[in-house]
C-alpha cells in the first residue's frame, strides 16, 4: 500500500515514526486512525516506552514485519474522546494500552481473562492481516476492552509496566513463584528483568541476578534490592550456586545457554522463559529429568491481570526506572538497547517533544 493510502484511509489525522525496512531506522510518518467507535477509546499519547520486542520487530528478527511499522506497546495518555456505548472512561481519563487492542472475545482464552492467548489476538502493532500502528505516535483508538485505567498515584511515565511490568508479574504469579520467603533467579537486567526483580521482591522473595554485565551489580543490589548477583559467564560462581533456585524469570533477548540456569534450580525448580530470541535455545533433557525441573514460557498477560498488576504497582509503590528520551534520539536509542545500555527502560516523551511541523 502507498504512503499516500495510510494518510488518507480513515479520517483522523495521525503522526507517529516508523521503521520502513530492515534496517529498523525509524523516521517521522503520516498516517491516520480510525473514528472513534461506539465502544471506542481516542486517547493523546503522552509516553511510550521501548521495549526490545520493537528493536526485534523493526528489524524483522521475528521474520514477520510488515513495514511501514510504527512501534510502541507501552502506552499512556489522556482519553480525548469516546464512543457512544463506552462505559468506563470519559474525557481527560489517564489511560493505556499494552501489547494487545484485539481478539475473538468468545473462545476460551477470551473468557477466561487470557486475551493474550486468543489465536485470534491483534497485537498493538505490525497485526497479522490487519494494519495496527503502536505508540510511537501522537493518537490512539482502541476497544475500550484493552484500554486500562491508569492508577492516580502512578507516574505516566511508568508506560513500561504495561509490558515489561505485565510480562513479568504474570509468570511469578501463574508459576506460584510469588511466595514469601522463595528464592528467585532472574536472567538478564534489561526492561523486564528489572520489573521482574521488583514484583519478586514485592512478594517477599530472595532475589539473585544472572546477568552478563558485572557493571550493573553494585546498582542491582543497592538500589534494585537484588539480594545477591551472579556473572553467568563465570563458572565458579554458578557452580558454587547450583540448586538454590525455586524459580528462574529469564528475559534475555540474544540466543544463550540454558543448562546452567537448569543447574541453578532445586529440585521441581520451574525456569520461565519470556525472552523471544530470534533463534531456538538448546533444551538438555539429562539437567531436566534430574530434578524434576520445568522450562516453560509466558507471554505479557490478560486485561485483567495487567489492569491488577497496575493496581498493585501503584499501592506498593512499584516503578520502572526510566530514561525519558525525546522522540528524535530513537534510532540511538536502539542502537544503545542493542548493546544492553540502559537503566532499565526509555520511555519516548510523546507530549513534548513528537512535532509534526
Ligand atoms: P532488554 O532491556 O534489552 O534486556 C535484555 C537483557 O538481556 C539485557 O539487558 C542483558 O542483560 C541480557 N542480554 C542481552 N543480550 C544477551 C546475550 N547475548 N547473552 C546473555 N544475556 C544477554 O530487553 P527487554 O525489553 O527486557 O526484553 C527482553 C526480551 O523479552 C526480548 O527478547 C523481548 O522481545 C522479550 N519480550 C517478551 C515478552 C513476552 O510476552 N514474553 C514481552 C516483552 C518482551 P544483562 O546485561 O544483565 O546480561
Ligand atoms: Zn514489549
Amino acid at each position: 500500500m502507498a504512503e499516500n493510502s495510510y494518510e488518507t484511509e480513515h479520517p483522523v489525522k495521525a503522526f507517529g515514526w516508523a521503521a520502513r525496512d530492515t534496517s529498523g531506522a525509524l523516521s517521522p510518518f503520516k498516517f491516520s486512525r480510525r473514528e472513534t467507535g461506539e465502544k471506542d477509546v481516542q486517547f493523546k499519547v503522552l509516553y511510550c516506552g521501548v521495549c526490545h520486542s520493537d528493536l526485534h520487530q523493526i528489524k524483522n528478527e521475528w521474520g514477520n514485519a510488515t513495514y511501514p511499522l510504527v512501534p510502541g506497546h507501552e502506552i499512556v495518555g489522556v482519553v480525548t474522546e469516546v464512543g457512544s456505548k463506552v462505559e468506563k472512561f470519559k474525557v481527560g481519563d489517564k489511560v493505556g494500552v499494552g501489547c494487545l487492542v484485539g481478539s475473538c472475545s468468545k473462545c476460551d482464552n477470551c473468557t477466561g481473562d487470557l486475551e493474550n492467548y486468543c489465536p485470534g489476538a491483534v497485537p498493538t502493532y505490525n497485526a497479522n492481516g490487519i494494519v495496527t500502528f503502536g505508540g510511537y505516535s501522537d493518537i490512539m483508538v482502541a476497544d475500550e476492552h484493552f484500554v486500562l485505567r491508569w492508577p492516580e498515584n502512578l507516574p505516566m511515565e511508568a508506560a513500561p509496566l504495561l509490558c515489561a511490568g505485565i510480562t513479568t508479574y504474570s509468570p511469578l504469579r501463574y508459576f506460584g513463584l510469588d511466595k514469601p520467603g522463595m528464592h528467585i533467579g532472574v536472567v538478564g537486567l534489561g526492561g523486564l528483568g528489572h520489573m521482574a526483580v521488583k514484583f519478586a521482591k514485592a512478594f517477599g522473595a530472595k532475589v539473585t541476578v544472572i546477568s552478563t554485565s558485572a557493571s550493573k551489580k553494585v546498582e542491582a543490589i543497592e538500589h534494585l534490592g537484588a539480594d545477591s548477583f551472579l556473572i553467568s559467564r563465570d563458572q565458579e560462581q554458578m557452580q558454587a550456586a547450583m540448586n538454590t533456585l525455586d524459580g528462574i524469570i529469564d528475559t534475555v533477548s540474544a540466543v544463550h545457554p540454558i543448562m546452567p540456569l537448569l543447574f541453578l534450580l532445586k529440585t521441581n525448580g520451574k525456569l520461565v522463559i519470556v525472552g523471544g530470541p530470534e533463534k531456538p535455545l538448546e533444551l538438555p533433557v539429562f539437567p531436566l529429568l534430574m530434578g524434576r525441573k520445568l522450562v516453560a514460557g509466558s507471554g505479557i498477560g490478560g486485561i485483567k491481570e495487567t489492569q491488577e498488576m497496575l493496581d498493585f504497582s501503584a499501592k506498593h509503590n512499584i516503578a520502572p526506572d526510566v530514561e525519558i528520551i525525546p522522540v528524535d534520539y530513537i534510532n540511538t536509542a536502539m542502537e544503545r538497547l542493542v548493546k544492553a545500555d540502559v537503566k532499565y527502560r526509555f520511555v519516548l516523551d510523546i507530549g513534548n517533544t513528537l512535532n509534526s511541523a
